[in-house]
């Protein structure tokens, strides 16, 4: 990318120059223990370093708990979740994602169940 498109995305907080992070998170690997993580630039334009699996009701909860801020898409981009948003749509009912932490695993959300096949329309 040329020096001047990135000074220009820069300056219009869409890439962040020393981390070549944008809104959309990114998979990329956690410099301290080299797990997976999803890397983004968050709606405050700060690198943030997210874990891959979002996490449920309780997971939310142990992550705000300790610190750790949690966020979810919009449009693909991130933002930090607010009470207004833990309190709207709970993390168990929008995918939602916190801080990574090295060896601090959190509650992460079940995968949906597959409806199961039945001869009944679902009414
Ligand atoms: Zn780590």
């Amino acid at each position: 990318m040329q020096p001047w498109l990135v000074d220009k995305l820069d300056g219009d907080g869409v890439l962040d120059k020393n981390t070549r992070l944008t809104h959309k998170p990114r998979p990329r690997r956690c410099l301290q223990c080299g797990v997976p993580v999803l890397a983004a630039m968050d709606d405050l334009g700060q690198p943030a370093y997210l874990e891959p699996v979002p996490v449920n009701n309780a997971g939310e909860l142990k992550a705000l708990m300790t610190g750790r801020p949690t966020y979810a898409l919009d449009h693909g981009a991130i933002y930090t979740r607010n009470h207004w948003h833990i309190r709207g749509r709970p993390a168990d009912t929008e995918p939602t994602y916190a801080e990574h932490a090295c060896g601090a695993p959190l509650p992460s959300r079940p995968p949906r169940p597959r409806p199961a096949a039945t001869d009944h329309p679902p009414f």
